[in-house]
């Protein structure tokens, strides 16, 4: 099954919506969040993601990111060959940073690039969505609290990552979130890959099975931290073949099971300059 957010015109107020297996093209509306015991209502549209990513405000549709999470947690260098392109150790414990959730994006919205930095990075990844309040867990009964898998990108100026030596800055902008388009409920974590291209070319491929702490892993390490709750995300770490986002790109990350997730890319300003300190 594969749940979903939308806003359908003209009243635009947000619906929960579920795909089921047999019927893939068509979306039953719920009476609320499938989390919080949401039903079906009876009431069915043509599931088309990517006609309502690609024209969000032209569209009788707009896809919201699947889930409302309270937090959504990021994992550092996950992936060897990305450790070693970023010129870093293979970690002994997973690196974990916070991005908040004013930096969500909804799927075909734009990433808003901040001027004047060399480098802000896609970061494709699996991201894995809660069902249930997930509290110091053992690596074996972790996957009863995971909802389902979507995707997220991971955002990041590097510039700043490597200025602030931590993550708040360079990952934290409004709009350096985008998750969806779907969660997949019964996503086949053996053979997923997850794939980003910009503007139509492969430039990220990575499986799940090289991640370097398995999702059962990371969601037990963070749950003996901080207790996790329904709707929230863990995005898995990105594989090698980051890159540096320009306006005018549309940079897409897609999965088997869960679909494609598309967003343009726009310019923004620039930070403006502190006031001289006395
Ligand atoms: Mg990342």
């Amino acid at each position: 099954m594969l749940l979903l957010r939308l806003l359908q015109k003209p009243d635009r107020a947000p619906r929960f919506g579920r795909v089921l297996d047999d019927e893939p093209e068509v979306v039953e509306l719920l009476d609320g969040d499938p989390l919080l015991g949401g039903r079906p209502t009876g009431e069915r549209l043509a599931y088309t993601p990517q006609q309502w990513q690609e024209d969000p405000d032209g569209s009788e549709v707009e896809l919201l990111v699947p889930v409302v999470p309270q937090k959504i947690i990021g994992v550092g260098s996950n992936y060897r060959n990305h450790a070693r392109e970023m010129g870093k150790p293979i970690p002994a414990e997973p690196l974990l940073f916070l991005k908040p959730p004013s930096a969500l994006l909804s799927p075909g919205r734009a990433i808003v690039r901040p001027a004047g930095f060399e480098r802000c990075d896609y970061e494709g990844e699996l991201a894995v969505v809660i069902g249930r309040r997930c509290h110091r867990q053992s690596v074996s009964s972790a996957l009863n609290y995971v909802l389902g898998y979507t995707l997220c990108n991971d955002v990041t100026v590097r510039d700043l990552q490597k200025k602030d030596g931590q993550f708040t800055r360079a990952k934290g902008f409004d709009s350096f979130c985008p998750l969806g388009p779907v969660v997949s409920t019964d996503f086949d974590l053996a053979k997923a890959a997850v794939q980003s291209r910009l503007n139509g070319k492969l430039v990220q491929d990575g499986r799940s099975d090289e991640l370097i702490f398995s999702i059962e892993e990371l969601v037990s390490f963070i749950s003996q931290v901080m207790t996790l709750e329904p709707g929230d995300v863990i995005s898995t770490g990105t594989p090698a073949g980051v890159g540096n986002l320009q306006p005018g790109d549309v940079i897409e990350l897609s999965a088997d099971g869960i679909g494609s997730l598309f967003n343009p890319v726009v310019a923004g300003s620039a930070l403006p300059p502190l006031p001289p300190r006395s």
